[in-house]
C-alpha cells in the first residue's frame, strides 16, 4: 500500500504487526505507533482506542498466517541504525565525501569491514558518499583476485560505494609531484645503500645525497623511471628534518625501484611511490572532506600534511579509529598471509580465518557484522573485544530466521519396547508456525546425543521431543533400552531423537581460536563433531543454516556421499 494510510489503515498495519510479533496484537502496544504518525488522534482518544480495540479483536481472530498474509499490504520500516560517535568534525551535511582505501593484497577481514563500514556510515549519517578506491602501488604484493574479492566482500557486507578508483592509475600525476619537490629542493635522489640510511636514521645525520640540485635530481628520478637504474640503488627521499624526534620525519622515502610487472599497469612504470607520498595527494585531489585511518598512522600525520603544504594542495580533515583486534585471531594480511602460504589453513575462506569470506562460510551473517564492528564507533579507545558480541547478535537474527533440526552428537542407540511406529509432523520453529513442519517416521530404534544417553538412568522417565515419553529399563555401553510410558504428560527430560532407519550420518567442524596467548599457530584449532541428523536434512541447500535443537547453529558446507558437512556458526 503506497502513499499516505487512513488513520484506520495505519491502525491495521500496525495492528497485524504487533499481533504477528508477539502472537497477541494489544492495543496499548499499537496506540504509540498510531499517535507518532496521526498526532491528531490523540484529540479524540475514546475514538482512536475504539478504532484500536475493534481492530485488535478482528486481528485476534486471524490465524498467523492470515495475518503476516494481510501484513504484506504494508511496507514496514527497518529499525533506525544507532548512530554512534559517528560524528564528523567540521563536517557540512551534504558535502562529505570519506574513502575505503584498501590495497588489493588479500582479501578483506573483518578490520577492513570496520574501516569500510565507519567510512560508510559516518559519510551517510552527514548526507555524504564514499569511495573506494584501492591503494596499488606494490606491484610485488597485489592482484586482481583481491581486487574482485575486495569488492565482493564490500557488496555482500551492504557497504555501498559512489565511485570506485585505482591509485596506479594516477602514476604520471605522482611523478608530476615529485619533480615539482625537487624543484622545491623538498626531495632528492638518494642512492646510498639501505643500511646506510638506516644508520643516517639512528644517528640523526643527513648523508651526501641532500646536496642534489633539482636538475640532477629529475635527471637521475628519470633513470629510475626508465628502468636505468637496478632496484635498490636509488629512492627518492622527502627532505624533512634528520633532527626530528618523529622518527617519520627523518627523510622519509618516497619512490622506490620496483621491477615486477603490475597486475593492472604491467610494466609501464618501474619506479613506484610510497604510501606516504600517494595517501595524501589521493585525498586532497579527489575531494575527500574526511580521510579515516587506523591510529598507528597517527605519527605519519605530520608527513602526510608537510606533503600537501609543498604541493600546495588543500588538506583534508584527517581521523583517526583504533584498529579491531580479536585475541586469538589475525586480524592482519601481514598474519593471514603467510597462514595460507604454508597451508596451514585451507584457503582464504577457511572457517578459522577472520576473513569475510570465513565469516560467511561460518553463517555469520553481514548484519551481525556491522553492528559489531560499528559498536565499536569513530574512537580510538583500544579495547580488546572477543567474538562474544559478534555471535551474540548473529544467534539473535538467526533465532527468528532458522528452521530446528535434531542432530545426535557422538550418538548412542535407543532401543524401545512396546511402541508403534509412528509418523509425527515436528514444526521447524517454536514460534513462527508459517515456517511449516517436517515429517519423521519412526520405529523402535533410535540415535540420540551420547551425553544425553549418559545423563539417563535407569527407572528415569523422559520424553522424545514431540513424539512420546518413555522409561529407562537398561543403560549398558553406547546403548539405552527404554519402554514405552505415554503419548502425552509430562517428564522432567525432553530430549531430541534421529530414526536410526533413515539417519543420514552428518559432521559439524568447528573452529577454534587459531592463535595461541603468544600468536603462535594452534595445530588443533578445527575439531570436528560427528553424529546423525534427520534426513529431511537432505534437503538443505549448500549455505543453509540450521539450528541443531540443543547443540546450536550450523551451516551447510558441503554434501558428501557418506554424509553431510556442515560449520559451526554460534
Ligand atoms: P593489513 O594488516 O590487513 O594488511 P592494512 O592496514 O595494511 O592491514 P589495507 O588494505 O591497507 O590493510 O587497509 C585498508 C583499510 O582498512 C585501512 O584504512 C586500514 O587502516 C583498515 N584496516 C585494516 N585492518 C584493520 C583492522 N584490523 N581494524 C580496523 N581497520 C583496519
Ligand atoms: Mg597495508
Amino acid at each position: 500500500m503506497a502513499g499516505k494510510l487512513s488513520l484506520e489503515e495505519t491502525i491495521r498495519k500496525y495492528t497485524l504487526k504487533n499481533a504477528v510479533d508477539y502472537k497477541l496484537a494489544i492495543p496499548g502496544k499499537v496506540v504509540g505507533k498510531v499517535i507518532g504518525e496521526f498526532p491528531d488522534a490523540k484529540n479524540d482518544m475514546k475514538a482512536t482506542m475504539k478504532l484500536l480495540n475493534e481492530e485488535a479483536k478482528r486481528v485476534n481472530a486471524l490465524t498467523h498466517e492470515q495475518a503476516q498474509a494481510e501484513m504484506k499490504e504494508f511496507e514496514y520500516e527497518e529499525k533506525k541504525e544507532e548512530k554512534k560517535e559517528l560524528e564528523l568534525p567540521n563536517a557540512v551535511q551534504g558535502h562529505v565525501l570519506t574513502r575505503f582505501p584498501p590495497e588489493p593484497s588479500g582479501y578483506p577481514h573483518i578490520g577492513h569491514a570496520k574501516a569500510a563500514w565507519l567510512d560508510c556510515q559516518s559519510a551517510a549519517n552527514h548526507g555524504g558518499k564514499m569511495l573506494l578506491r584501492f591503494d596499488d602501488t606494490n606491484p610485488e604484493k597485489e592482484k586482481q583476485e583481491y581486487v574482485d574479492a575486495i569488492k565482493e566482500g564490500l557488496t555482500w557486507l551492504g557497504v555501498e560505494w559512489s565511485g570506485e578508483s585505482y591509485t596506479s592509475d594516477r602514476m604520471d600525476d605522482f611523478y608530476t609531484s615529485c619533480d615539482e619537490m625537487f624543484v622545491k629542493y623538498k626531495a632528492y635522489v638518494c642512492t646510498c645503500t639501505a643500511e646506510q640510511v638506516k644508520k643516517g636514521r639512528e644517528e640523526k645525520k643527513a648523508c651526501d645525497c641532500t646536496v642534489r640540485e633539482p636538475q640532477e635530481n629529475m635527471s637521475l628520478f628519470r633513470k629510475m623511471r626508465e628502468g636505468k637504474m637496478v632496484g635498490g640503488s636509488a629512492v627518492v627521499r622527502f627532505r624533512g628534518d634528520m633532527h626530528s624526534d618523529n622518527t617519520v620525519m627523518r627523510d622519509p622515502t618516497l619512490f622506490r625501484i620496483i621491477t615486477a610487472p603490475h597486475y593492472r599497469q604491467g610494466d609501464k612504470y618501474k619506479c613506484w611511490p610510497s604510501y606516504d607520498f600517494v595517501a595524501p595527494i589521493m585525498d586532497s585531489t579527489e575531494g575527500i572532506t574526511h580521510a579515516m585511518r587506523t591510529k598507528e598512522y597517527e605519527l605519519r600525520n605530520e608527513l602526510y600534511f608537510a606533503i600537501l603544504k609543498i604541493l600546495e594542495l588543500r588538506p583534508p580533515q584527517l581521523i583517526e579509529f583504533s584498529r579491531l583486534s580479536i585475541k586469538g585471531a589475525p586480524i592482519s594480511k601481514r598474519l593471514i598471509t603467510p597462514l595460507i602460504e604454508q597451508k596451514k589453513v585451507e584457503g582464504w575462506d577457511d572457517p578459522r580465518l577472520p576473513t569475510l569470506k570465513a565469516l560467511a562460510r561460518k553463517g555469520i551473517l553481514p548484519e551481525a557484522v556491522k553492528s559489531f564492528v560499528l559498536s565499536f564507533g569513530l574512537t580510538k579507545v583500544e579495547s580488546e573485544p572477543n567474538w562474544g558480541a559478534l555471535l551474540a547478535e548473529n544467534r539473535k537474527i538467526l533465532d527468528e530466521r532458522c528452521m530446528r533440526r535434531y542432530f545426535a552428537r557422538s550418538p548412542a542407540k535407543l532401543m524401545v519396547e512396546g511402541a508403534p511406529g509412528k509418523e509425527v509432523e515436528v514444526p521447524n520453529h517454536p514460534k513462527n508456525a508459517g515456517m511449516g513442519k517436517r515429517k519423521m517416521a519412526t520405529a523402535s530404534e533410535f540415535w540420540i546425543a551420547g551425553t544425553d544417553a549418559e545423563a539417563l538412568s535407569v527407572g528415569e522417565t523422559f520424553r522424545l521431543k514431540e513424539l512420546y515419553n518413555l522409561v529407562v529399563t537398561e543403560k549398558a555401553d553406547g546403548m539405552v533400552r527404554a519402554k514405552y510410558d505415554a503419548d502425552e504428560g509430562l517428564a522432567a527430560k525432553k530430549i531430541q531423537w534421529v530414526p536410526l532407519e533413515s539417519a543420514v550420518a552428518c559432521k559439524v567442524k568447528i573452529a577454534g581460536d587459531l592463535l595461541d596467548e603468544a600468536g603462535n599457530f594452534r595445530e588443533n584449532s578445527l575439531s570436528e563433531d560427528a553424529g546423525f541428523c534427520e534426513i529431511s536434512c537432505r534437503e538443505l541447500a549448500l549455505g543453509d543454516i540450521v539450528q541443531f535443537e540443543r547443540y546450536g547453529y550450523a551451516r551447510m558446507d558441503k554434501k558428501e556421499e557418506h554424509g553431510l558437512v556442515f560449520i559451526f556458526s554460534c
